[in-house]
């Protein structure tokens, strides 16, 4: 039980707002993207800066606190919110500074992709990031970062030059290259468990504001020839290519094999490298196109739309085995639930040139994740959606080695968390040990303290 004094101390001490259950705006603070999860936190701290974000980690340390840390709020498996503790909520600090002689670009954790995307992008100027326009900058640097532009200038992570974190024991501590570099080693890809960033700095590069790109949709009964075929050319690809295969359902409720495509080289060469998927099969709707980047960046965002309730399971592959393709084609086919889809996100590139070890995140030589998602707006359908990702997913794990920490989910078991930090296990846990020994962060695809 907390005393009430101590809780109107800790709100008097805010320059931000705490909110309790029954409060005007609670019910819209505790809310995250992902609608399955409606978790009732004892308070959330909604704090304006890093100071706030300091007095929250003080109060949870000193009573005993569950913690989640919300930044853009786009957790799959709705960690960012949790039922008692404290939501240490960042949604509000949304600052965002360019500098653009240095190419540098400073962010708050509250900040989305697509308001990043757009300060730098008045400059000619980009980092790369994921491919929604409203998801969180915090969680998914920390995790990674994958998205259109990261196979030429590498995960989010590997653009992360500087960062303040709040640490367990309530100090603020800068990260770079020469100050508590080990720290920074262990933000690219070690998720949230060392402490809370209070501000992300970003390494820019010199983009074209229009790149060629959108989607080609094919029928399903060509999708395993297609997928065939793109298994190849993704491997094959330049870095300035980025392709994306889903097996999904189209809006006129037909299942199809559309890959989403994004050139960020010249604009005169882009054709000739998209021609190929042009003449693999006829498509049955062709817009890859010449299109502003942020218009690509914000394509998907009403598919994803807040509330949706989803669920997902994935792993990484070295390449999309023909086998693979026909198994997973098949697993589509037998269910007529028309909001599961399976997705081959294209990795390698400039993220597989950075060493195992160069940063947190491990999986370099994956060439795709495959997600297995499941989505529904309907309660009656999230059974059956589940049901069938997860059958999917066991029937379809063997084929994968690791997976990307930002897509965990609820059941996970600790042994896959553990197995994806490959040979950077142990020196991560021992940067826990140094960070966070009482695991006060630990909603997260988490690095257990062994101190
Ligand atoms: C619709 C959708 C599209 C996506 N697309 C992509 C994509 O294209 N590429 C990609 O790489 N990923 C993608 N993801 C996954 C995404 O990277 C993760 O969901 C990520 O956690 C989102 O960050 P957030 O800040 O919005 O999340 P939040 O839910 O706010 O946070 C998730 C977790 O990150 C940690 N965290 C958040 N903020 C901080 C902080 N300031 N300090 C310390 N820890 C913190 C906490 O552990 C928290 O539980 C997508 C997710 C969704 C829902």
């Amino acid at each position: 039980m907390l005393r009430a004094s101590d809780v109107e101390d800790f709100r008097a001490a805010l320059r931000g707002q705490l909110f309790f259950p029954g409060q005007d705006g609670y019910d819209e603070a505790r809310r995250i993207w992902n609608g399955a999860f409606d978790r009732r936190p004892a308070l959330i701290a909604r704090c304006a800066g890093a100071a706030d974000v300091i007095r929250a980690v003080d109060f949870a340390r000193a009573h005993d606190l569950l913690v989640a840390v919300r930044g853009g709020g786009h957790s799959l498996s709705g960690q960012s919110v949790c039922d008692g503790g404290l939501m240490i909520d960042l949604s509000r600090m949304r600052g965002i500074r360019v500098d653009v002689a240095a190419r540098r670009a400073r962010a708050e954790p509250g900040v989305l992709l697509g308001e990043l995307d757009r300060e730098t992008l008045a400059f000619g100027l980009a980092t790369p990031a994921g491919t929604v326009s409203h998801t969180g900058i915090a969680g998914l640097t920390l995790g990674g970062g994958f998205g259109r532009i990261a196979r030429k200038y590498g995960l989010t992570c590997d653009n992360l030059v500087a960062a303040d974190v709040v640490t367990a024991d309530g100090r603020l501590v800068h990260a770079t290259e020469d100050e508590n570099p080990d720290l920074l080693w262990g933000l690219k890809g070690g998720g949230g468990n060392f402490g809370i960033v209070t501000s992300f700095e970003y390494r820019l590069h010199r983009v074209d504001p229009i790149m060629y790109g959108g989607p080609i949709l094919y029928p399903f009964a060509a999708a395993s020839r297609v997928l065939k075929f793109f298994a190849d050319f993704a491997l094959d690809a330049p870095d300035e290519m980025n392709a994306d295969a889903a097996l999904t359902t189209a809006p006129n409720g037909e299942r199809v094999l559309a890959i989403e495509t994004c050139y960020c080289g010249p604009l005169a060469e882009a054709e000739r490298h998209i021609e190929p998927l042009r003449r693999v099969a006829k498509p049955l709707q062709d817009l890859a196109a010449p299109t502003p980047y942020v218009e690509l960046q914000a394509s998907l965002d009403e598919a994803y739309h807040h509330g949706i309730k989803a669920y997902e399971r994935s792993g990484f592959l070295r390449r999309i085995e023909p086998t693979l393709a026909d198994e997973v084609i098949e697993h589509l086919s037998e269910s007529d639930l028309s909001t599961t889809q399976v997705l081959f996100v294209h990795h390698g590139g400039a993220i597989a040139r950075v060493g195992p070890d160069a940063t947190a995140f491990w999986h370099r030589d994956a060439r795709h994740s495959m997600l297995i998602q499941g989505h529904w707006d309907d309660p009656a359908q999230g059974e059956a959606v589940m049901e069938w990702a997860r059958s999917t997913w066991a029937a379809l794990e063997s084929r994968t080695n690791g997976f990307y920490v930002n897509t965990i989910a609820e059941d996970d078991p600790q042994r896959r968390v553990r197995g994806t930090y490959g040979g950077n296990y142990p020196r991560l846990v021992a940067l826990k040990n140094a960070y966070d020994p009482t695991n006060l962060f630990r909603r997260n695809a988490n690095i257990e303290p062994t101190v």
